[in-house]
């Protein structure tokens, strides 16, 4: 059975999240943007076996602390959408802009695309490419759990900002539209920043997106 532990790691409060199968306790770590020595931490405290990055997208507060950890646990990268290369490229001047730790350079190991799946343990969850807020951009769908793990396209009560190099505003109301919606009402997202909340309750009420 597929399980999840957020920690709200940097000084932007980046909902990190341990995902786990509880039945060979191997984990992923989905967005290290840093706090790396809690992360392992809650990992030992969890008595899971730390064994991949995932990457939403790559800005500086989601994975900021990928390369670093990659190194030290020898963990591969997997995501994100090959769009998110500038980014990525962009990491050292994105920590000293915000005043992060200096960021590492990193090649994923793995790219992702829409319709892919990746997998921890026994579980298995799909992959959408979710561009607007970042061009690679994606999310992780575990439709078993009816959880996914949003990054920064979806919030309770907001959307992910488009003012970055290449957002698109659009793209993001159509990612959110034809990609998110239609893995219903009752499923639960965890966003980038802030609560959880369920995409049924963001359709109805959310006013960025009620319209879509
Ligand atoms: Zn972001
Ligand atoms: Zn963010």
């Amino acid at each position: 059975m597929f399980r999840y532990q957020t920690i709200p790691v940097t000084a932007f409060a980046q909902n990190c999240s341990i995902v786990w199968c509880d039945e060979t306790r191997d984990a992923a770590v989905i967005d290290p943007g840093g706090d790396l020595d809690r992360l392992v931490d809650a990992a030992k405290q969890l008595g899971v076996a730390l064994k991949a990055i995932w990457l939403t997208h790559a800005h500086i507060d989601h994975a900021g602390g990928t390369a670093e950890l990659a190194g030290r646990l020898n963990l591969p990268i997997i995501g994100p959408h090959p769009g998110d290369q500038f980014w990525i490229d962009g990491l050292p001047q994105q920590s000293r802009m915000f005043g992060f730790p200096p960021a590492g350079h990193f090649t994923p190991t793995r790219w992702l695309a829409d319709g892919d799946t990746v997998q921890i343990g026994r579980c298995t969850l799909n992959v959408r490419h979710c561009p607007g807020h970042t061009p690679g951009h994606v999310v992780f769908h575990s439709p078993e759990a009816q959880r996914v793990f949003v990054g920064d396209v979806l919030f309770a009560g907001s959307i992910g900002r488009t003012d970055f190099p290449q957002g698109n505003h659009a793209q993001l109301i159509a990612s959110i539209r034809d990609r998110l919606w239609p893995m219903g009402d009752d499923t639960v997202f965890i966003p980038g920043h802030g609560p959880e909340s369920t995409l049924g309750e963001e359709r109805r009420f959310n006013p960025y997106v009620k319209a879509a």
